[in-house]
């Protein structure tokens, strides 16, 4: 990994004020990053803002503006690493290293704390609070990002989640194929994906110019394992806020048989606040986007309600309702009604 200014000044040549920026802003917030992702960086400036620490995280508005964990992922925690909020599903945090540091990560409060990896007693008791909760079907696996476990680690929360009737679904959110595509092409790591049958994989790409053709056969190695790929993005200002960029982003996810699940609105995290673009605005954008693409390729919009609400979707208005009769609008923007019967 690439952590220090002279490491990126070799792969990256850097301005003056990103270079001031790195000096002043990695002793709060570290900088780190895989070769490759820097390598994409030289040739994508929405990358570029994705990876290089800039004088805004440490802004004071931007800093006031924020809070550590707004969505209360700790205060709801069951047991350590455990965050248990919908009935039916469970939020597992097995470490918090990342490759790639990602600036407007939500999960910033963690980069201070040393490196944690989840102990085999922890995954004992996380995994004896799942066996006696049959109601959970649906286990995330997250971090930091778990597809950096040691394996074995990552061997034992699989397949003792395989064991278990109740739990049905399994998903591991990474980042990994997108920052460093190759790790995922471990036969011993596939293998272990392919059999423990219910793992679907949630990745994490932002932007069209991370499609790489690396980044695609990762994911293709992934669904020949039989996991079903999924992505989450982040609406990032200066980023993706734009509709060519996310029609191009969601039209080329569908290309690689990943489908568009989540559009994140921004959360209101510490050092992280101006990469938020209203609601108002993303809805705006979803409007649009509802008019070019096939619903297959849409993700949901999503604000993470701050406290620990939990995710609320929402869709553009496209309906209202007068006299008892629905109004719609089409996608080239026609009125029709039709009667609540
Ligand atoms: C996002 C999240 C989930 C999963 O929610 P889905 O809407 O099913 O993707 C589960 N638990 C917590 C705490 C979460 O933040």
């Amino acid at each position: 990994m690439i952590k220090t200014l002279s490491e990126l000044e070799e792969l990256l040549p850097l301005s003056p004020e990103e270079k001031e920026a790195f000096e002043r802003v990695s002793s709060v917030y570290p900088f780190s990053s895989s070769e490759y992702y820097i390598r994409l960086a030289r040739k994508s400036e929405a990358v570029r803002k994705m990876v290089l620490p800039s004088l805004e995280e440490i802004d004071e508005d931007v800093q006031s503006a924020g809070e550590d964990d707004p969505l209360n992922e700790e205060r709801d925690s069951k047991v350590p690493n455990l965050t248990h909020r919908y009935p039916d599903r469970v939020l597992l945090i097995t470490t918090n290293y990342c490759p790639v540091l990602c600036r407007y990560c939500m999960r910033k409060r963690n980069w201070k704390r040393p490196t944690f990896t989840i102990s085999e007693d922890e995954v004992e008791g996380a995994l004896s609070y799942i066996r006696s909760n049959p109601q959970v079907r649906d286990v995330l696996i997250s971090g930091g990002d778990p597809l950096t476990l040691p394996l074995d680690l990552l061997e034992k929360v699989l397949l003792e989640l395989k064991k278990l009737p109740h739990v049905e679904v399994v998903r591991i959110g990474t980042r990994v194929p997108v920052v460093d595509p190759e790790r995922v092409l471990r036969r011993d790591l596939l293998f272990l994906i392919e059999r423990s049958e219910k793992v679907w994989v949630n990745t994490h790409f932002n932007h069209p110019d991370e499609i790489t053709p690396e980044a695609k056969e990762a994911v293709r190695a992934l669904l020949k394992c039989g996991a079903p790929v999924n992505n989450q993005t982040v609406l990032l200002k200066g980023i993706n806020d734009s509709v060519e960029t996310l029609e191009k982003l969601f039209r080329n996810l569908q290309k690689i048989k990943v489908r568009p699940y989540y559009l994140f609105h921004c959360d209101p995290v510490k050092g992280v606040i101006h990469f938020s673009t209203s609601i108002t605005r993303g809805l705006e954008i979803l409007k649009e986007l509802f008019k070019r693409l096939s619903p297959l390729a849409i993700p949901y919009y999503a604000v993470d309600g701050p406290g620990g609400y939990g995710k609320v979707p929402l869709l553009p208005h496209r309906f209202r309702v007068e006299n008892g009769k629905y109004l719609f609008e089409s996608f080239n923007g026609k009125w029709f009604v039709m009667e609540d019967r």
